[in-house]
């Protein structure tokens, strides 16, 4: 076996970090099969943009190399959409320590001040209950709230989306009438926020404040009559998903994070263990769809949506490079948008290559991101069920 040295330097990180990353390091062999499925390589061709790249550069600096803005620039333009750990066949945690060296850059290079304000701006914005809920109250979208005495499994909460239901109502509205015909009681949650864009944005101060806020608010309606947690936004529900690894080192709030993490569920998840019968209909339409990054590289989710628009009678067209991320990667499409702009063109060649009639996918981020250049329409898969 390939024996990976590090000489990794205590005062840069603490004890447990410098032990995580220094496991994780070692656990690469630089075998570069990583290289060819990362997006950000195969647009900028430089080793540097790939993900062994990125691990040298981490490695480097936790080792007591210069901390520079060449080195921040590269890590800045990773997806991270975890494609590589898909495919690493040492199951190197790639994200872990991506998240350890870009700690390490934020506490070494202070940002321009140009790119805090787009930051804070962009987080303030986008994690703004109080704007979207109004958007949603005026489009006459609001969620109906339905109360109920029955304990558990038929009592679901579907969790708020802070965008979704001021930009793609149709996406909350067609999981409730899915779920409702399956005779649930849903209680659809008011516009909350996972924390992913203030945490993925140097914001995450903001970000545990509202992870924490999650964590206590949604372990106690499960602890009272809620059976489940459903979530209709992929992004969302990776982030639920990571909570525990996010709050790790409080054990009071660890536990409650994980039993949170372990009842939440992507509505594919959900309906894939349902009789979905009565949503079959003389259905013929060509379908192209796209599994977000955080569906099948985060969640590993894979083949399920696929399996229930078959079963459904949908035809579903082949789809080269699907596990590619299209650019959107949460605000990545904001902050690097040439990269991001390049990746969707790609993926969208991709997905009308087999002439679809509708591209369907499972992140309201992935969506407004392709529809916003498509001439096939692009919307939510639950929205075919209706
Ligand atoms: S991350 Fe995995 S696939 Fe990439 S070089 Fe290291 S061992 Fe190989
Ligand atoms: S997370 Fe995605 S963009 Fe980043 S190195 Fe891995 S494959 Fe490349």
């Amino acid at each position: 076996l390939f024996d990976v040295q590090t000489a990794l330097k205590s005062h840069i990180l603490g004890h447990d970090k410098l032990a995580t990353a220094d496991r994780i390091l070692r656990n690469c062999v630089h075998c570069g099969f990583c290289i060819a499925a990362c997006p950000t390589y195969q647009v900028l061709g430089n080793e540097l943009d790939s993900p062994r790249g990125r691990i040298y550069l981490i490695k480097n600096i936790l080792e007591g190399g210069e901390v520079s803005l060449q080195t921040k620039k590269h890590l800045d333009r990773c997806l991270m959409c975890r494609g590589c750990e898909t495919i690493c066949p040492s199951g190197v945690e790639y994200y872990e320590l991506l998240k350890l060296g870009k700690d390490v850059v934020s506490s070494h290079l202070a940002l321009p001040l140009t790119t805090k304000i787009k930051q804070y701006l962009l987080r303030k914005f986008l994690t703004s209950g109080i704007i979207f809920n109004f958007m949603a109250k005026v489009r006459k979208l609001k969620s109906n709230v339905i109360s109920s005495n029955n304990p558990q499994e038929d009592k679901v909460l579907l969790m708020g989306v802070c965008v979704q239901n001021a930009l793609a109502p149709n996406i909350n509205g067609a999981t409730l009438k899915i779920l409702q015909k399956l005779q649930l009681n849903v209680t659809v949650e008011e516009n909350t926020c996972c924390g992913a864009i203030d945490f993925h944005l140097e914001g995450k101060n903001d970000a545990l404040k509202k992870i924490k806020t999650n964590i206590k608010n949604w372990y106690q309606a499960l602890q009272e009559d809620t059976g489940l947690i459903i979530s209709n936004a992929s992004g969302c529900g990776a982030m639920i998903k990571d909570y525990p690894k996010i709050v790790q080192n409080d054990p009071e709030v660890y536990a409650q994070a994980s039993f949170v993490a372990s009842r939440t569920l992507d509505i594919a998840e959900y309906l894939a263990t349902k009789d979905l019968s009565i949503f079959k209909s003389e259905r013929s339409g060509r379908i192209a769809y796209h599994s977000p990054c955080t569906m099948q590289h985060w969640q590993k989710i894979n083949k399920v949506v696929e399996k229930i628009l078959a079963d459904l009678g949908f035809k579903l067209v082949e789809v080269a490079d699907s596990n590619l991320c299209c650019g959107a990667a949460g605000t990545y499409a904001i902050m690097q948008p040439k990269i991001a702009n390049k990746l969707k063109q790609q993926k969208l060649k991709n997905l009308t290559a087999g002439e679809p009639e509708e591209i369907v996918s499972a992140n309201i981020g992935c969506i407004l991101h392709l529809k916003s250049s498509s001439a096939v329409k692009v919307r939510h898969w639950v929205e075919l069920l209706c």
